[in-house]
């Protein structure tokens, strides 16, 4: 399609969205009546109008059938995972039975370290991206230090180019090449928070056990945001958390992929509780733990109804939109937006730079704004625009496909062309 760059060409894309109908149900932040334009879904996503009356039966069913309700009322609480894994499994290409609901991005993210970081001999090294989100350098930090390595003896980082923002595949897959004999592990993000670089996991998985070693991703910003297909990829494990694109509100309970193939492998370590204990017979509480032969077998305590019910609220607009529609939109609308910044010659002004690579995106874009960046961004935030500041120079910005639109898109590119002089 030709695209066009008045307000209503915008409009023209916002009426053939065939997701449109999906911005009403959502809750969307207002000031003096109006409707802000929220592009923070990459940080918090926001509330699905539904959510508030999930939670709600999970508390009338407390209410009526106290710790029963694990068992009885119209949704009985044990029966709520295998709800969420198929819509989850949709969104990041896996099998449901590799999928599994649990605890938060950080502490699965250690959780899946002990069964995958497995260190023997002089494969001890873990290859990461570098400046990473600071949560998984500081897990990485500590973990290999509980097993008894220094941090910089065997963490390993890949950095762009000098000159450069975005790190080449070519140059990560070298690394894996060139480290062969001495990794265990290759721990990537599948999107930066920082630049939204998109990272090709697929190439990297194969790199990675072509080299002998394990692969595992951080999705926190992949999630919901970019096509992923963990299974078919080979990915030996994945965790993400569920409240930036994927809506399941603040402090979220987070999810992890496990491929099939580890599920009955008694070889792999792991930190066990009783939840991760086989169904039929968890409650007789015998000794020895015998897991769940699945990625269940991972979990450790007793779930919460209420943020499963929230996290359903928020799949269920997955499901009905697809995967397909919603992937495609998320890529359109940030198109979009370097379209508008590319015709209204804002790019190639040099008041700003694009960090984010063109082919290799979801939704958010990020712009370094030298000297003027945090003016700029004030003056974003007073037209009622939410956008992320990244000290000491950088806006990112997330147009998501469930709640944004087109003409949203447009209108920030007006103020940003306004603010930038
Ligand atoms: C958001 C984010 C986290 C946050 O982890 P929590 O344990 O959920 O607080 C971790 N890693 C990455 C890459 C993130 O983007």
């Amino acid at each position: 399609m030709q695209l066009k760059a008045d307000a209503f060409f915008a409009q023209h894309l916002d009426n053939i969205d065939p997701l449109k109908s999906f911005r009403t149900e959502f809750l969307v932040p207002q000031r003096a009546g109006k409707d802000q334009v929220y592009f923070l879904g990459n940080s918090l996503g926001l509330q699905p109008r539904r959510t508030q009356s999930y939670l709600q039966k999970v508390l009338e069913q407390w209410q009526h059938w106290g710790v029963e309700g694990f068992f009885m009322g119209s949704e009985p609480w044990m029966e709520m995972h295998d709800r969420l894994a198929g819509p989850l499994a949709q969104v990041v290409g896996a099998l449901p039975h590799e999928v599994v609901v649990m605890n938060s991005l950080t502490v699965n993210l250690h959780l899946l370290l002990v069964s995958f970081y497995q260190p023997g001999g002089k494969r001890n090294k873990i290859l990461c991206e570098a400046k990473a989100f600071p949560s998984d350098q500081y897990l990485m930090e500590t973990h290999v230090r509980q097993r008894g390595f220094k941090p910089e003896e065997v963490i390993i980082e890949v950095k762009p180019r000098s000159g450069e923002v975005a790190i080449r595949t070519e140059d990560i897959l070298a690394a894996i090449d060139l480290h062969r004999d001495e990794l265990a592990l290759v721990f990537w993000g599948g999107v930066n928070y920082y630049t939204g670089q998109l990272f090709d996991i697929k190439a990297i998985t194969a790199a990675a056990h072509a080299a002998g070693a394990k692969a595992g991703f951080d999705l926190a910003h992949a999630a919901g945001n970019v096509p992923l297909h963990l299974h078919g990829w080979n990915a030996d494990f994945a965790a993400w958390c569920s409240y930036k694109y994927l809506n399941s509100g603040p402090g979220a309970v987070g999810g992890c992929f496990i491929h099939e193939r580890y599920h009955r492998d008694p070889s792999l370590q792991r930190f066990a509780g009783w939840w991760g204990y086989q169904k039929e017979t968890r409650f007789q509480m015998q000794q020895g733990f015998i897991p769940i032969d699945s990625a269940e077998g991972w979990q450790l305590s007793t779930p919460s109804p209420l943020l499963y019910a929230a996290h359903l609220a928020a799949l269920e607009l997955f499901e009905q939109a697809g995967m397909d529609a919603i992937l495609q939109k998320g890529k359109s609308l940030s198109d979009y937006l370097l379209y508008l910044l590319e015709v209204n010659g804002v790019l190639s002004s040099g008041k700003l730079q694009v960090l984010t690579p063109v082919e290799a995106k979801g939704c958010q874009v990020s712009l370094l704004i030298p000297r003027i960046g945090k003016q700029v961004f004030q003056k974003i935030s007073d037209a009622g625009i939410f956008a992320d500041w990244r000290e000491p120079d950088v806006i990112r910005v997330a147009p998501v496909p469930l709640y944004n639109s087109y003409s949203e898109v447009w209108q920030f590119c007006q103020v940003l062309q306004e603010a930038l002089g």
